[in-house]
């Protein structure tokens, strides 16, 4: 059965597959020996991985320069689809100098495993400063994405590429899966509606509220964790993951959920990366995704309900997944129950509120968040994690 036929349409029409096999992957394993070659950082090893498996479909590779422009200055591909990220291969000049427009490079892990290749059709530089004014809406390097923007190469090298070796998962081997793999279980579970969840935290009551009220009318949820890089104080992945799978067993209708893991880094750019993740999760089948207060945003670089406002801005069927807007949500001791500021007529005293930073400092000293806040079975896990990677 043709499962793409079955779904949503994946972003541009078609679900990209740029990962070698068989014969074809042979032939590139020897040919790989003689080619010139890059090192490349955990991010773009995650980038070539979901340029392969489709997730970022419609891209078939790093982007080139008209298609960067056009991404930072319209939010769009030069051919009008919604793109809001630039999906871009840095390389220092010194590494650009080996380089010829034409070349096919074999990219390696800084631990000298084989990526991938790329078909070299542009080398540009670019305004760092542009990018981040643009894509980050600061220039502060203080935050996450412009820091790691500032300290990456000044060129650009773009083209198509083919994955050779899809990056070790471990340990979360059984929660991969690609595009295709998620589109074939909607269709075997006969869900036609799915909603994608992407969270970069442990699932707390407010998340578990967003997830539970859009499954009322919805057929399945995908809960879709990024697994891939993260800033350092973020909660470790492999703790995370076993978080969720002890809130999924008690609190969740597990013939209505399942877990996979979202390989992609994570960008910390708030709205643009709200609609990036939306058109991601498309690719997966999604068609609808959650979309809460300060999607992938950090610290006060963005406005509360940016990464809500932003989605005005496209044609609803280019994008063609359906944004969830939820408010600020919290356990509310009056109403006893839990709400949102679009819900709940009760002051702020009366709502069990606890930022990011410090729940980290509870859990870090081993204290456990309110049942208001956090099942108390995720904060256990929670804590028991943090201690044993003495982090506690
Ligand atoms: P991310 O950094 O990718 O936004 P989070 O884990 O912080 O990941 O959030 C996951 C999703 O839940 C996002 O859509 C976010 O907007 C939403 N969200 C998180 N906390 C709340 C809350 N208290 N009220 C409403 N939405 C929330």
């Amino acid at each position: 059965m043709d499962v793409q036929k079955t779904i949503i349409e994946p972003h541009g029409g078609k679900l990209i597959n740029r990962e070698l096999t068989g014969i074809d992957r042979k032939e590139y394993l020897e040919k790989c020996k003689s080619l010139s070659s890059l090192n490349i950082s955990r991010w773009i090893i995650s980038d070539m991985e979901m340029i392969s498996n489709g997730g970022f479909s419609p891209l078939i590779g790093f982007i080139g320069e008209k298609d960067y422009q056009s991404v930072l200055k319209y939010m769009h591909l030069a051919n009008g689809l919604p793109w809001t990220l630039p999906v871009t291969l840095p390389v220092t000049k010194a590494d650009a100098k080996s380089i010829n427009v034409g070349d096919e490079v074999a990219l390696y892990s800084f631990e000298g495993e084989l990526s991938g290749v790329i078909q070299v059709e542009e080398m540009f530089e670019y305004d760092k400063q542009e990018e981040a004014r643009l894509v980050y809406k600061t220039i502060d390097s203080n935050h996450p994405g412009v820091k790691k923007l500032f300290e990456q190469g000044d060129i650009y090298i773009a083209g198509p590429i083919f994955l050779v070796n899809r990056p070790s998962h471990k340990p979360f081997e059984e929660f991969y899966m690609s595009p295709n793999e998620t589109r074939k279980m909607f269709t075997d579970l006969g869900w036609s509606t799915v909603v994608g969840f992407q969270t970069r935290n442990p699932v707390h009551r407010a998340h578990e509220f967003l997830q539970k009220t859009a499954l009322e009318t919805v057929d399945g949820l995908l809960l879709n964790p990024l697994v891939g890089e993260t800033k350092k104080d973020d909660i470790p992945a492999d703790i995370r993951m076993e978080s969720y799978q002890i809130l999924l067993k008690y609190y969740y209708p597990l013939d209505r959920v399942r877990l996979a893991i979202y390989t992609a880094a994570m960008r910390y750019a708030g709205p643009r990366e709200a609609v990036f993740h939306a058109l991601v999760r498309k690719n997966y089948g999604c068609t609808h995704f959650i979309v809460g207060r300060d999607h992938a945003g950090v610290g006060n670089y963005y406005g509360t309900y940016d990464a809500q406002e932003i989605f005005s801005q496209f044609d609803p069927m280019k994008i063609g997944i359906k944004p969830l807007f939820f408010e600020h949500s919290f356990y509310c001791g009056k109403c006893m129950n839990m709400a949102s500021l679009k819900t709940c007529p009760h002051s702020a005293d009366d709502r069990f509120i606890l930022s990011g930073t410090k729940v980290r400092e509870m859990l870090h000293e081993g204290i456990t968040p309110p049942p208001e806040f956090t099942r108390p079975e995720v904060a256990e896990v929670l804590i028991k994690g943090m201690k044993q990677k003495g982090e506690g």
